[in-house]
C-alpha cells in the first residue's frame, strides 16, 4: 500500500473533495507529488466513491485479511518518460486493492510482463506498491482514477476526472513522444486532452484500432507555449483486459509489438 503523500501547502485555496470543481484546481499543482496528493483525497464522484469503498470494506475472500487502498489511484513509472500508457480505469479488486495502477490482478500481470520484455520493466511482475517493480522510460496511468461498477465510468464521471490526466501529461512534460492509449476510452481520452494542450489532433477524429498510429504536430499559433516541440505519436493497442487477454484478442506478441514500436518512435 503506497504511503499517502501530504497536501501542498503552496497550493490555493480550494474547493472541497466532494466539490464538482475538486478535480480542476488539480491544475495547479507543480509537481508529480502535489498532482498525487490532491488526487487521493478526491470525492468528486459519489457513484464512484461509494463503489470503491464497498469493495474495499467487503473484500474478494482471497483478500480478505488485506487492507484495500480504496482511494483515487496515482500513474505510475518514470515522472519524466518519454512513453506514456493510458488505460480505462483501476480495477475493483486490483488497483483499487493495492493503490498502484495495473497492480495486483491478471490485466497489469499482462502488461508488466510485457514491459519487462521489451525492456521498460524491472521484473515481469506486479503483485503490491512495494514489490520492487520500477519502470525505465514509460509510465502508468488513465483517464479514470477511481474503480467503476462493471469497469464502465460514466460520460460525466470521465469529464469530471479529465483535469488529472491533463496535468499529469503536462507534469511529465514535453520530453512525451509516444502515447499508448490501451482500448477505445483511453484513446479517445487521449486526444481529447492532446487537442486542448495545444496539439493539432485531426477532424474528424482517427478512430480507435489495434495498431492505429497518429503523429501529432503541435497546433501553432501565438499563444502555443509548446511551440517547437517535437512531434508526439499515439498509438492504439486493444486493453489487457482479460476479456481480450483470456480470448487471444490480444497476444503477449501483439503487446510486445506495440510497445517495441513505441521505444523505436521514441528513440527516433
Ligand atoms: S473518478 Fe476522478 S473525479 Fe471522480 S472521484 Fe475519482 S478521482 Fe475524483
Amino acid at each position: 500500500m503506497p504511503a499517502v503523500p501530504p497536501p501542498d501547502p503552496r497550493l490555493p485555496e480550494r474547493p472541497g473533495p466532494d466539490s464538482p470543481d475538486y478535480p480542476a484546481a488539480a491544475r495547479a499543482a507543480g509537481t508529480m507529488t502535489a498532482l498525487d496528493a490532491h488526487l487521493v483525497e478526491c470525492r468528486a464522484c459519489p457513484r464512484l466513491v461509494a463503489w470503491r469503498e464497498e469493495v474495499a470494506r467487503e473484500r474478494r475472500a482471497a483478500f480478505r485479511d488485506e487492507r484495500y487502498w480504496g482511494r483515487p489511484v496515482p500513474g505510475f513509472g518514470e515522472p519524466g518518460a518519454r512513453v506514456v500508457v493510458v488505460g480505462l480505469a483501476p480495477a475493483a479488486h486490483g488497483a483499487n486493492r493495492t493503490g498502484r495502477m495495473f497492480t495486483g490482478d491478471r490485466s497489469g500481470d499482462f502488461l508488466f510482463a510485457a514491459m519487462h520484455r521489451t525492456g521498460f520493466a524491472n521484473q515481469p511482475t506486479s503483485v503490491s506498491a512495494d514489490d520492487g517493480l520500477a519502470l525505465h522510460d514509460i509510465r502508468v496511468t488513465a483517464p479514470v482514477r477511481c474503480a467503476p461498477p462493471a469497469n464502465k465510468p460514466t460520460p460525466e464521471e470521465r469529464r469530471r476526472c479529465a483535469p488529472y490526466l491533463a496535468r499529469e501529461l503536462e507534469l511529465v512534460g514535453s520530453g512525451v513522444r509516444v502515447a499508448v492509449a490501451l482500448g477505445a476510452i483511453g484513446w479517445q481520452a487521449l486526444l481529447t486532452t492532446l487537442a486542448e494542450q495545444g496539439w493539432a489532433v485531426p477532424r474528424p477524429r482517427p478512430t480507435f484500432a489495434h495498431g492505429a498510429e497518429v503523429t501529432l504536430a503541435r497546433a501553432g499559433g501565438p499563444d502555443d507555449v509548446g511551440a517547437g516541440a517535437p512531434a508526439l505519436t499515439v498509438l492504439g493497442c486493444f486493453h489487457v483486459s482479460q476479456q481480450n487477454t483470456f480470448t487471444g484478442r490480444l497476444t503477449p506478441a501483439m503487446l510486445d509489438a506495440v510497445l517495441l514500436r513505441a521505444r523505436e518512435l521514441a528513440n527516433a
